[in-house]
């Protein structure tokens, strides 16, 4: 997996004064906001979901009794109500099943990178499963780093890991045919 982004060196205050003076443009790929982006907050039952991204691998939470994946990561399985559950690891390819291209109002962090995407991504092992992401040229571009134009219901995809400034690595999407 790529190595983390090096720390930005823009503080918060540089984002605020931003949304207060004049917004950069929209095709600025510079990641200097990420740091103010809001980040995941594991549980005990989806830690493991992070654990195991960090280590550049996406792994659903599946039941040992039934063989049925769910998510979100919860204790009980809804298919047949046991508790044994294990993380099976996946290949990292899907589909885009859904897409929005969010625009101003928006955290100032996400304003800077307006319009961006976000992604539901269905797996290609566990169609009923859809995780939430975005759509990126590389796996440390910018929010905006692909033409809302290119996004397509049904577009093969494959998953990227992203480690963010705070530490926690996200899962994201790659094109398969960039
Ligand atoms: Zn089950």
């Amino acid at each position: 997996m790529s190595a983390p982004e090096p720390a930005p060196t823009h503080s918060s205050v540089t984002v605020r004064d931003s949304m207060t003076t004049s917004l950069p443009p929209a095709t600025d790929n510079r990641p200097d906001t990420a740091a103010d982006l809001l980040l995941p907050v594991p549980d005990d039952d989806g830690a493991p979901f992070w654990d195991y991204a960090a280590r550049g691998e996406l792994r659903v939470q599946t039941c040992s009794d039934c063989d049925e994946p769910r998510f979100p990561p919860r204790p009980c399985c809804p298919h047949c109500q046991s508790f044994a559950a294990h993380w099976q690891r996946m290949s990292g390819r899907g589909r885009i099943w859904s897409y929005v291209v969010p625009h101003p109002p928006l955290l100032p962090a996400y304003a800077a990178q307006a319009p961006y995407n976000a992604i539901i991504v269905e797996l290609a092992e566990a169609p009923r499963i859809r995780l939430v992401g975005n759509l990126v040229a590389t796996p440390d571009g910018a929010l905006n780093s692909v033409d809302p134009a290119r996004l397509r219901i049904g577009a093969p995809v494959k998953v990227a890991f992203h480690t963010l400034p705070g530490g926690v690595t996200v899962p994201r999407w790659l094109l398969e045919r960039p």
